[in-house]
């Protein structure tokens, strides 16, 4: 009697404990929709000419310690540009990102207001990619100010983040968006063909789209409204907390959804055969990292089959999945960990790009394992060989071969970023998960979740939470994995 009494109370405590935990995350989600910028968009695609026209504000304060002279935003949309200096692709894709040919993309402003005055904004950047806006007098630390925008992006025929194609539209990166403040600075990172160039914090956004009422959209947020007029129709989106907001439209989608938790789960489809194992495999996850790591906080997640020249894309509570990849479970399961790390906690995807893409690509294998899809060490042992084996082949062309986890700039190609990004993450990732165990893995995960999530986290905090969790040892496979002095198979010093 008493060992059952024990037992209950060691329940009842471990139930509150997690109530807790979950009630945690919602205080911070609420939090950081209240003092997130807001975003309002309204936007129009033309499916003949492919240009997006719209209307944006952003409200925003200057949460800094620093004053600025000028707000500074990325423009990712002019990276489509003829006579930009960097493609957004790297020449090995080229032919796959643009199959019908080159094509060119753009943004262009009509005005810019600053607390409802016209100002002289200028487009600037490495390769006019930073949109300049002035703030009279300067904003304050703390100053809050309205910029608003009329604006048209000119979409490219090209498979890749933004732009269209014979079965979808891809709006992803496609507005202004407020270039991160680090150290007390605008960064103005330029966008790289390698890796995910962009970090950004979180917001909230309003994003009304209209376009030919035969178009089924997929979308960042809760759909809020859908209303048609004069053959057109208009979606209403809100999303809180939100690092981005993306799009995919379509008039081929059929839709199919399941819930997980508070969750609804859609899954977008135009091609797939087995439509339904691939809802399967995102809900699959979902459960898989609601339960080890930590609740999903969002009401909507979106996983979309459309054309892209790689596996997959993550955006906030929306993944672009290439139609017809052969590893289309597996991108599935990747995009889905994205929605927790980089979504929900935020990384340097330019500094640190290992944070989120070396962790999801490994907790995938993990989710592969659990359901006896492919084996934990079978994932380890081909990402094994291929680290290995490529820097193997290096050591014989070149003397002191640089084995570190660089930013993107460091890479000298995409292969490069892969291997070190993707399989020596996943493989230091793996060495922590053997070192410590499945239990203290999850824990010290679920910790960094819960600390650091709607933030953008600096890679000492995921460390320092493995090292709180597992002990201070793990700190040093970390470390030794990220500055190249590991030791793998038969690469070591
Ligand atoms: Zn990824």
């Amino acid at each position: 009697m008493k060992k059952i009494l024990c037992t209950l109370l060691v329940v009842c405590l471990v139930a509150a404990c997690c109530l807790a935990l979950v009630a945690c995350k919602k205080s911070k989600f609420k939090l950081a929709a209240k003092n997130g910028d807001e975003y309002t968009i309204a936007a129009s695609y033309d499916d003949q000419t492919h240009i997006l026209s719209a209307v944006q504000t952003i409200k925003m304060t200057n949460r800094s310690e620093n004053s600025f002279e000028a707000v500074k935003l990325h423009l990712y949309a002019n990276q489509y540009r003829q006579d930009a200096q960097n493609s957004v692709v790297p020449a090995v894709y080229r032919a796959k990102a643009y199959p019908n040919g080159d094509s060119w993309g753009d943004i262009a402003f009509d005005s810019v207001k600053v607390d409802g005055d016209a100002v002289a904004y200028t487009v600037e950047g490495q390769d006019c990619d930073v949109l300049s806006v002035p703030v009279k007098g300067g904003l304050f630390p703390d100053k809050s100010t309205t910029i608003e925008m009329t604006y048209q992006v000119q979409l490219a025929n090209v498979h890749h983040r933004l732009g269209y194609n014979e079965h979808t539209v891809n709006l992803g990166n496609w507005y202004p968006v407020l270039c991160h403040i680090d150290n007390g600075n605008y960064t103005e990172s330029p966008y790289y063909n390698v890796g995910d160039p962009f970090v950004s914090e979180v917001a909230n956004y309003t994003v009304s789209m209209t376009l030919p009422e035969n178009y089924i959209l997929a979308a960042t947020g809760e759909l809020q409204e859908a209303s048609n007029k004069n053959g057109f129709v208009t979606y209403r989106y809100r999303a809180e907390a939100v690092r981005d907001f993306a799009m995919v439209a379509s008039t081929e989608f059929t839709k199919i959804s399941q819930k997980v938790g508070d969750a609804q789960v859609n899954y977008f489809y135009y091609a797939d055969a087995d439509c339904e194992a691939s809802l399967a495999t995102a809900c699959g996850m979902m459960e898989y990292l609601n339960k080890n790591v930590g609740e999903y906080p969002y009401k909507q997640y979106n996983v979309v089959e459309t054309e892209f020249c790689y596996g997959g894309m993550e955006y906030p509570n929306l993944a672009m999945i290439t139609s017809g990849s052969t590893s289309y479970q597996e991108a599935i399961a990747h995009e889905t960990a994205h929605q927790w790390f980089y979504g929900v906690v935020g990384n340097d995807q330019i500094a640190n790009a290992w944070m989120d893409e070396g962790l999801s690509e490994f907790v995938t294998y993990l989710y592969l394992d659990s359901t006896g899809a492919m084996p934990l060490e079978s994932s380890v042992s081909s990402c094994m060989q291929s680290y290995v084996t490529y820097v193997d082949v290096l050591n014989r062309f070149y003397s002191n071969v640089d084995r570190s986890m660089r930013e993107l700039s460091g890479y000298k190609s995409d292969g490069e970023y892969v291997i070190f990004t993707y399989v020596k993450g996943s493989l230091m990732f793996n060495s922590v998960y053997e070192t410590v165990g499945a239990n203290k893995f999850w824990k010290a995960l679920g910790k960094y979740y819960d600390e650091a999530c709607f933030t953008v986290a600096p890679s000492s905090q995921m460390i320092e939470c493995f090292a709180d969790v597992c002990g201070k040892e793990t700190a040093k496979i970390f470390t030794a994995f990220v500055e190249g002095k590991e030791i793998i198979g038969k690469v070591s010093d």
